[in-house]
């Protein structure tokens, strides 16, 4: 039997300067110093990395970016690169989030670069992958999560798909207070490690860990973990509270055994 380790990601999105970055991560640092079962990591912005890597140092935080630039370096204005965000300490980068597809113009095109240049520069990439509102309603979820798993993975190989993590993200789920029901999210979910098996093979598909996001709460984290293909959650809005943030970390704790 394989086990998943879970893996709670915090997306702060363009919240949090410096001063309230460091403050958040030292509690939240304390409220979870006791859970070693469960991957944790935070992705602040670009200009709270480095006080948000001190201040996580020995613990079970890791450090995520929310986004990166495909080349190393050069006359790229306003870009930050792989190797920038490893020397500022990050392990994560979220790649292809629905805000940056909705209003940065990201294409699965430009996802599938930062990803290769993501694992070229050793971090571990998220992909965000999902369907809007309308698409659902037009029983497009399965084809357009395909296309963007298909379209944005192209060319990468074995050990690279070994360290991905997916996320599961309906884009009608973010910021809005609907999730998507256990049974809706288990759904997707489970098409996700099916075509996973189809680009990387069985033994890809049955250690990929898959977050599932759109207004992941306390009250409803047990319910989506308790389902075989929920590996853990990529959070917004209730990551910005070192509470609220612990209070969707803690159940994921002792649960990995059950899964397949
Ligand atoms: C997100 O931004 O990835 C997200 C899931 O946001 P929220 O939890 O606020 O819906």
């Amino acid at each position: 039997m394989t086990k998943r380790k879970p893996l709670i990601a915090g997306n702060w999105k363009m919240f949090k300067t410096g001063p309230e970055a460091k403050e958040l991560t030292s509690r939240l640092k304390s409220l979870v110093s006791d859970i070693v079962d469960v991957d944790v990591m935070v992705a602040p912005p670009f200009t709270a990395l480095a006080v948000v890597a001190e201040a996580a140092q020995d613990s079970v935080v890791y450090l995520g970016a929310q986004d990166l630039f495909w080349e190393t370096e050069g006359a790229y204005t306003g870009q930050i690169s792989a190797p920038m965000l490893t020397a500022a300490g990050c392990s994560y980068v979220i790649i292809g989030h629905s805000e940056r597809r909705q209003f940065f113009g990201e294409t699965n095109e430009t996802v599938n670069r930062k990803i290769k240049a993501a694992l070229e520069g050793e971090l571990i990439p998220v992909l965000c992958v999902g369907e809007s509102e309308a698409q659902r309603d037009n029983e497009q979820t399965f084809s357009v999560v395909k296309t963007q798993l298909k379209e944005g993975l192209e060319g990468i190989d074995t050990p690279g798909l070994e360290r991905l993590i997916v996320a599961y993200e309906p884009i009608w789920a973010i910021g809005t207070g609907k999730t998507a029901t256990s049974e809706q999210a288990q759904e997707v979910h489970e098409f996700i490690r099916k075509q996973m098996e189809t680009i990387g093979g069985n033994s890809i598909a049955k250690t990929l860990r898959i977050l599932y996001g759109g207004s992941v709460k306390p009250k409803n984290i047990a319910g989506l973990m308790a389902k075989d293909d929920i590996d853990g959650a990529l959070v917004g809005g209730a990551s910005l509270d070192a509470d609220t943030f612990a209070g969707i970390i803690r159940p994921c704790s002792h649960l990995a055994e059950g899964k397949a």
